[in-house]
């Protein structure tokens, strides 16, 4: 195991070992770890040195201050990979995704027993991001349903918006669709 926590985001190397530490509590297999590509054999290692760079950069700024206030947690998901993403969403070959975690930009989190819209709400009072969307949370399914997606765009990348966006359940078309603010299922008025 070796420590990068040294290394710069902007020089980090497109490969390091998976138990390399990316900063204080995080490791480099966390950033591309996914049970599906695993199942489905899917290659989700980075291809390109940006992503990497972009996915450690979130790590130091969005990761490890959660993790520092919060304690203990394992992201459930920060790069995926083009063909991975066509997996999740269940599209066909030809279908780009144009999610920020394919460009290494964007994380989705919970903290064991924290309800998800305290997390959303921490992090955009406290850290710097491009977009919160507060995914699938409905209180009357326990503190832990849903996650929180965040992202952010490294410096000279582009601009970050500090968007609030929630994913919840309209119960008038029984679909899930994107409202702005941060907000539950149960109070969707979408
Ligand atoms: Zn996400």
């Amino acid at each position: 195991m070796a420590d990068l926590t040294g290394v710069s985001w902007d020089k980090f190397p497109l490969r390091a070992a998976p138990s390399d530490q990316v900063s204080k509590n995080f490791k480099f297999y966390e950033l591309t770890a996914s049970e599906t590509a695993e199942r489905l054999l899917i290659d989700n290692r980075f291809t390109r040195v940006a992503e990497v760079r972009a996915a450690v950069h979130l790590c130091r700024n969005v990761l490890q201050p959660i993790r520092d206030k919060f304690g203990r947690f394992t992201p459930n998901s920060v790069f995926r990979c083009q063909e991975l993403e066509r997996a999740l969403k269940k599209k066909r070959s030809n279908w780009t995704s144009a999610s920020q975690h394919t460009l290494g930009q964007a994380c989705d989190i919970e903290i064991p027993g924290m309800p998800t819209l305290e997390l959303a709400d921490w992090v955009a009072k406290n850290l710097e991001f491009d977009q919160i969307i507060c995914e699938c949370y409905d209180p009357r399914k326990g503190p832990n349903s849903g996650w929180v997606h965040v992202s952010i765009v490294p410096p000279g990348m582009g601009e970050n918006r500090g968007k609030l966006t929630s994913y919840v359940l309209d119960p008038r078309s029984g679909k899930y669709v994107y409202v702005a603010g941060l907000q539950t299922s149960g109070t969707a008025s979408a």
